[in-house]
């Protein structure tokens, strides 16, 4: 009999569980013993690893969050670590592991399968910031609550004539803000991988807007963009106010686009991802990461995968500001 294990690693994400549920209920149907691993690598190098059953996942496809513990590991960056890590996995019998989350979490995956340890990763983040994978688990939950909460500041801002200045998740990646910037006709949308200009993007915009008579403005901002620019949003809010005279507000959206219930695309694909995973283990495969492309789930190698540099689409982001005038 085969023994799989599954953890989740780095930033938690909703549709993780759902991930979680299809691996294990997969392995069983295969025949196979599958193991909980808690706290990401942790569990691993501890040895915190539960057995799971069919019933150990009821009743966790619509939660956010990951019943197995999440975890950031830097001992596992260390050969020292990845040893132990080894050893662990000798010990419980381990004959593969599927691993849900980033990019770090899949350097982890190579490294543990350079070893002898077979490890398939599942994309598993909300900022959709894995270039191997046209999407990633959580993205779509997230854009919906990051549209969700815009949409209830607009509301307000109408009312008092105000503009708000929304501060959504993506260090590093700008998918977030730009599609809730077009779901929710922001005026202008920050993202990081095109630098910004205030009296461009930003002053000019709203002041050609007001022309047309519109009296309130959406800017939403991703996190990376206020980390590299600006000391924090509420300053940029201030320098908006100081410069155009319209009350400008800030607000910070945060880790609640981290939670919630997954939507229907997160579970869906979260349950034929982790099937596509388990096969893949059953084959005897690992060191891939099971990834979307052109609307299809396929497997690559883990180090082409880390490879590869995905950007945000400038077709999308022009339509956007042209059409939110
Ligand atoms: P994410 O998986 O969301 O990108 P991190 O970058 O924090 O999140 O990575 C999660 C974990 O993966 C780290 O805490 C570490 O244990 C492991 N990891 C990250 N980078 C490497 C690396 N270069 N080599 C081995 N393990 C790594």
């Amino acid at each position: 009999v085969k023994t799989i294990g599954v953890l989740t690693s780095g930033g938690d994400a909703p549709g993780m569980n759902a991930t979680v549920r299809s691996v294990v209920r997969t392995g069983l149907h295969m025949g196979m013993r599958v193991l909980g691993i808690r706290h990401g690598y942790n569990g691993l190098i501890s040895g915190d690893m539960v057995e799971m059953n069919l019933r150990s996942v009821s009743d966790i496809i619509h939660r956010g969050g990951t019943i197995l513990y999440t975890a950031r590991c830097p001992e596992f960056r260390e050969q020292a670590g990845l040893e132990k890590a080894k050893k662990t996995c000798q010990a419980a019998g381990l004959d593969g592991i599927v691993v849900i989350g980033g990019d770090g979490s899949f350097r982890g995956a190579r490294d543990l399968s350079l070893l002898g340890i077979p490890c398939v990763g599942l994309p598993g983040t909300i900022d959709n910031d894995i270039a191997s994978s046209d999407y990633t688990i959580g993205f779509d939950t997230a854009m919906n609550t990051a549209m969700q909460m815009v949409d209830r500041l607009r509301d307000t801002t109408q009312s008092h004539d105000r503009c708000s200045v929304v501060e959504v998740m993506g260090r590093h990646a700008g998918y977030i803000a730009l599609n809730t910037g077009i779901a929710c006709g922001a005026t202008s949308i920050l993202v990081p991988e095109v630098p910004f200009d205030f009296k461009r993007d930003i002053y000019d915009r709203m002041m050609n807007t007001r022309k047309t008579g519109k009296q309130h403005f959406i800017i939403v901002v991703a996190e990376g963009v206020v980390a590299e620019n600006n000391p924090s949003i509420d300053e940029l809010a201030k320098r908006i106010q100081t410069e155009t005279g319209i009350e400008t507000r800030a607000t910070v959206l945060g880790h609640v686009q981290r939670g919630g219930s997954p939507t229907v695309e997160d579970r869906v694909n979260a349950s034929l991802m982790g099937n596509y995973a388990v096969e893949l283990l059953n084959r005897g495969i690992g060191n891939r990461v099971v990834v979307m492309r052109d609307n299809k789930i396929v497997d690559i190698d883990i180090y082409e995968a880390l490879q590869m540099k995905k950007t945000i689409d400038m077709h999308t982001y022009e339509v956007a500001h042209q059409i939110s005038i």
